[in-house]
C-alpha cells in the first residue's frame, strides 16, 4: 500500500522455449549467430513457403502449462496476428488468440506482503517471436536482424493479482524457477528468453473497481522489473492526487533514467485483426500426448517446498530456500 492507495498489477510474459529449431521451420534458434543467417522462406514469409508446427516447441509448451495447473485444451487455433513493423516481414505473427492452448492455472509464490500467494494464469498460448530492430550499430541508421523471427514463445498471462510491484517481481522470479525446473526455458531476460509486460492500476485502498490501467513495456531485465512498476505506480497516484485522470496508454520503461514515457501512437498498434492463420489446420493434441508430457514434469518447486514443510517440518521460508534449483 502507497499512501492510501493500492496497487493492482498483472503481468503478461513472454517465454522462449528451450528448442533447437525454430515454431514453423527447421532454422536454428541459437543466440548471437551473425545477423539474418539463420532464415529461410518460412521466417521470412516468402511467397508460397508453408509453417509447420515445431512438436518439441509443442511438447515444451503443454509441459508449461500443466506445470502451472492449466486446463490444456485439445483442440486449439493458430491465429495471425497483423501489424506493420520493420522486423515483421510477414506483416503478421503467428500466435494464438480465440481457443488458446491452455487457460485457467496458477501459480503460488511468497510474497513478502502476503505469505503464500495464488496467482491466476488465464491463459498460456503458443507464438512465435519477431526479428529485431538494432538502434546502435549504425549512427542514425536502424539495422534489422531478422535470426529471432519465428523463435517458439509462449505467452503466459496472469489476472490481475498482484499488489505490489516486489509482488510481482517474487511471482515472476517465482515463474522463471519453474520453468528452469521444468527444461522448458532458460529464462535469460538479458538474451530475451523472458520478456514482460505489465497492466498497472491504482485505486483508493477498500475500492473495489479496478482503476483505469496502462501497460508498460519495454521491462528488460529483473532488476528493472520492480523499478519499471514502482516509477509507473507512483506516476499514476501523483496524477491522481494532482486530480487528473490516467489515460489508458503504453508507457514505455527506459532504464538508464528510470522513467517510463508514453509510446508513440505511431508505435502503438491495437487493433491486431486476428483471424485464424489459414496456413496452419487446428492444433488437435490426443489425450495421450498431453498425458505423456504430465509424466515428463519434475515434482515442481512449491510441491517439494510442500513436502519438505510436511516431512522435515521446515517453516515455508526455510523450505523454499532449499528447494530454490531443482538439486535441492
Ligand atoms: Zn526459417
Amino acid at each position: 500500500m502507497a499512501g492510501g492507495w493500492e496497487t493492482v498489477i498483472g503481468l503478461e510474459t513472454h517465454v522462449q522455449l528451450r528448442t533447437a529449431s525454430k515454431m514453423f521451420c527447421g532454422c536454428s534458434t541459437a543466440f548471437g549467430a551473425p545477423p539474418n543467417t539463420n532464415v529461410c522462406p518460412v521466417c521470412l514469409g516468402l511467397p508460397g513457403a508453408l509453417p509447420m508446427p515445431n512438436e518439441q516447441a509443442l511438447k515444451l509448451a503443454v509441459r508449461a502449462a500443466l506445470g502451472l495447473g492449466c486446463t490444456v485444451h485439445p483442440r486449439s487455433l493458430f491465429a495471425r496476428k497483423n501489424y506493420f513493423y520493420p522486423d515483421l516481414p510477414k506483416g503478421y505473427q503467428i500466435s494464438q488468440f480465440e481457443q488458446p492452448l491452455a487457460t485457467a492455472g496458477s501459480l503460488s509464490y511468497l510474497s513478502p506482503d502476503r505469505g503464500i500467494a495464488t496467482a491466476t494464469i488465464q491463459r498460456l498460448h503458443v507464438e512465435e517471436d519477431a526479428g529485431k530492430s538494432l538502434h546502435d550499430r549504425f549512427p542514425k541508421q536502424t539495422a534489422i536482424d531478422l535470426n529471432r523471427c519465428g523463435v517458439p514463445l509462449i505467452e503466459i498471462v496472469t489476472g490481475p493479482d498482484f499488489r505490489s510491484p516486489h509482488e510481482a517481481r517474487t511471482y515472476l522470479l517465482t515463474l522463471k524457477q519453474v520453468l528452469e525446473y521444468a527444461g522448458i526455458s532458460d529464462c535469460d531476460m538479458e538474451k530475451g528468453s523472458l520478456r514482460v509486460d505489465a497492466n498497472v492500476s491504482v485505486r483508493r485502498a477498500g475500492e473495489t473497481a479496478l482503476g483505469t490501467k496502462t501497460e508498460v513495456k519495454n521491462i528488460n531485465s529483473f532488476a528493472y522489473v520492480e523499478k519499471a512498476l514502482t516509477v509507473e505506480r507512483d506516476r499514476q497516484i501523483a496524477v491522481l492526487e494532482g486530480g487528473g485522470t490516467v489515460a489508458p496508454q503504453t508507457m514505455l520503461y527506459d532504464s538508464k533514467t528510470n522513467g517510463v514515457r508514453p509510446q508513440r501512437s505511431k508505435e502503438a498498434s491495437h487493433d491486431y485483426r486476428y483471424f485464424p492463420d489459414p496456413d496452419l489446420p487446428p492444433l488437435v493434441l490426443s489425450e495421450e500426448f498431453i498425458a505423456e508430457q504430465q509424466t515428463l514434469l519434475p515434482e515442481l518447486p512449491a510441491k517439494k517446498r510442500e513436502r519438505f514443510v510436511e516431512k522435515y517440518a521446515l517453516s515455508v521460508t526455510d523450505a523454499a530456500v532449499l528447494t530454490a534449483d531443482r538439486t535441492g
